[in-house]
């Protein structure tokens, strides 16, 4: 993704990047030639699926929460290359009512959403995804 200062069709350079407060992110960018700028704020619930795609905004990584680094470690040190049944065996259960409730989701959010959520029920300790932890997954992230 890049943005394009629509005046002088140039890209638009990363400023500066400010949060994430309250889960919100601020990044700035600027035209270099007109010195156009504008400002880009994510509310918590796509600061989070920025997060979950590690995807990097002006050559900054949105950090990774604690979490992500003890999990990380955790594997590391068990295995350098985990078997792909342990990854799997890591990873909540979805009921097939909770899928169903994914597949409403647009397709081309559904693999954020699908890990966003992961994500929510492994930080709650719930080995199961179910509907009631999808809502609570949505309420918490786009209140
Ligand atoms: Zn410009």
């Amino acid at each position: 993704m890049k943005f394009l200062c629509v005046r002088c069709d140039e890209p638009m350079a990363f400023e500066k990047a400010e949060g994430p407060e309250e889960g919100s992110l601020a990044v700035t960018f600027a035209c270099a030639r007109c010195g156009a700028r504008f400002a880009l704020l994510t509310n918590p619930w796509e600061t989070q699926l920025v997060r979950t795609l590690g995807v990097r905004i002006g050559g900054r990584r949105v950090p990774p929460e604690p979490m992500e680094l003890v999990r990380g470690t955790l594997v590391q040190q068990r295995d350098p290359e985990p078997a792909p049944a342990d990854v799997r065996a890591a990873a909540p259960v979805w009921t097939a009512e909770a899928s169903q409730r994914l597949e409403r989701v647009p397709e081309f959010v559904r693999p954020m959403a699908r890990q966003a959520i992961e994500r929510y029920a492994t930080e709650q300790g719930y080995r199961e995804i179910t509907v009631r932890v999808v809502d609570e997954a949505r309420a918490r992230y786009m209140p």
